[in-house]
């Protein structure tokens, strides 16, 4: 089987020699089409038609770089309707959700179009008189990006985006589950005015192509988001060359409602941060840590919320949780179910399969309760619409359970208190804090990113993002006297 999608590299789409098939996780008889995987020579003809583009790209100045940016933008946001249909039909989120990733996309194409012309550097004195110093901020160089398949638009656009502005060339290798998104994304670049060879997609499975592109020491920089244990291969491959690199992995966000928050609002922002996106968001809501004097009232409006939950075909009216994204996700979620029973969670709605007009792989949102932090289920990450309730008698015993945990990528607090928000916000471990609001939903323009195991090397997103995507360059400048 041989597909002429998924390989883009030297400015030309290519032939896979081998192929996968791609289909419709809310409807397994729906084939959204068959794409090609790179091979080792592909890779490496990537790798290189970068190298070649890069330094021409750079010097192609800020203007020109700025303009391509924005063009993509501004396309992804005029076919966010048709593109996000895609998306949904081949990852499984509800059809606004698809609509609004490929809208964010391409907001963080027109953000970074501004960030390029904002290249600002600094002037020092010297302290040996007559010297000039001048710091300035360079490309990289050729940056490898590594995506997963939950935001398969919003993900690669928010690491490509800043790698384009700053000047280097990319080479992508996306989540082999969500093929045709990437297709798409790369028809938008394949169609600006870059040299052949700035922009390559090699589509292939992570343990093959993807792990001989982050071990290829003609990469500068590597930039990935995905699981934990993945996240290590890529440190230790990244050590080994020298390597840049920036991960975003895994998450157990807490959330902790206080017995002072408003109790309706709180089950509608742990509902949403909970089971939105089918729960498969680094940013759910997955240990949501009640305050004992409105636990039960609370925990009984959350499982009556959970249960309303519209659960069906990503692109059906009506439909607010989508399928999982596959059955081996949907096998770690019925077994994590299995897991939290045996520890002596109790489950108290949810965590089956469900049977819906078309084949796929639904899931009801479920809900544990009388769960201790100890356990598995509110240790590892699940990416599942699963979440657990942990009883805390005062706000100083949530905040240590919230804390005791590898990870640190979100976490919030629903309370009326403006002194436990803000003792909040300055003693929670965590990467982003969130008062009175869901843990899942970011802003495009400010860093992104957290602590622990949830993330390694310098911040993603708004003007943070220029440390990971350009080397800086001190200049010492000796001007000799007039005479
Ligand atoms: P992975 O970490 O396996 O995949 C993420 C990306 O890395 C994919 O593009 C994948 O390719 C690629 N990859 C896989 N193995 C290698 C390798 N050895 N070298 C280089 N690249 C590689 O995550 P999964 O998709 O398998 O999801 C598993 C779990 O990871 C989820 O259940 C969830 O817990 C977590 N996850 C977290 C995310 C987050 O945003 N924090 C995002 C996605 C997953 P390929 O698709 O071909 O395998």
């Amino acid at each position: 089987m041989t597909a002429n999608n998924g390989i883009y590299i030297a400015g030309r789409w290519e032939n896979g020699t081998t192929a996968i098939e791609n289909r419709n996780p809310s409807d397994l008889s729906d084939i959204i089409g068959t794409y090609g995987q790179a091979n080792a020579d592909q890779l490496d003809e990537a790798l290189s038609a970068a190298r070649a583009a890069q330094p021409v790209w750079w010097r192609a100045g800020v203007q020109k770089r700025h303009d391509v940016l924005m063009a993509i933008g501004t396309e992804l946001m005029a076919r966010a309707e048709e593109i996000g249909r895609l998306l949904s039909r081949e990852e499984g989120k509800p059809l606004a959700e698809g609509k609004g990733e490929v809208y964010r996309a391409g907001q963080f194409f027109t953000y970074f179009a501004a960030e390029a012309l904002r290249l600002h550097g600094d002037l020092a004195e010297s302290v040996r008189p007559g010297i000039e110093i001048d710091v300035r901020r360079e490309a990289v160089g050729v940056v490898a990006i590594v995506s997963p398949w939950n935001f398969p638009v919003a993900t690669p656009a928010w690491k490509i985006a800043p790698a384009l502005a700053f000047g280097n060339a990319v080479v992508w290798k996306p989540a082999n589950i969500t093929p045709a998104s990437a297709v798409a994304l790369t028809e938008i670049i394949s169609r600006q005015d870059i040299p052949a060879g700035l922009f390559n997609l090699v589509s292939g499975p992570g343990r093959d192509v993807g792990q001989r592109l982050i071990e290829s020491p003609a990469v500068d920089a590597i930039s990935f988001t995905g699981s934990v244990p993945v996240g290590r291969s890529i440190a230790a491959a990244a050590v080994t060359n020298m390597t840049k690199v920036q991960m975003e992995m895994g998450s157990k966000n807490p959330m902790l409602v206080m017995d002072d928050a408003d109790l309706d609002l709180s089950v509608a922002h742990a509902a949403n941060a909970a089971f939105g996106g089918t729960g498969q968001k680094c940013t759910a809501a997955s240990r949501l840590i009640v305050h004992e004097n409105i636990h039960d009232a609370f925990v009984e409006r959350l499982v009556d919320a959970a249960k309303a939950l519209r659960v069906g075909h990503a692109l059906e009216d009506g439909t607010q949780i989508g399928p999982v994204v596959s059955e081996s996700q949907l096998k770690q979620n019925l077994d994590y179910i299995e897991i939290g029973c045996n520890e002596g969670a109790e489950l108290l709605c949810g965590g089956n399969r469900l049977e819906r007009p078309t084949d796929g792989y639904f899931m009801a949102p479920a809900v544990f309760a009388n769960t201790r932090n100890d356990m598995r289920i509110n240790r590892e990450e699940m990416f599942a619409p699963v979440t657990s309730v942990i009883k805390a008698g005062s706000y100083e015993e949530a905040l240590a359970i919230a804390n005791d945990s590898e990870f640190g990528l979100t976490a919030g607090i629903m309370t009326g208190s403006l002194a436990r928000a803000s003792h909040f916000r300055a003693n929670m471990r965590a990467g982003c804090v969130m008062v009175n609001l869901p843990t899942a939903g970011t802003d495009y323009h400010v860093p992104f990113g957290g602590r622990g195991s949830s993330s390694f090397g310098p911040r993603e997103q708004g003007r943070y993002a220029a440390e990971f995507y350009t080397s800086v360059k001190t200049a010492y400048v000796a001007a000799g006297d007039v005479s």
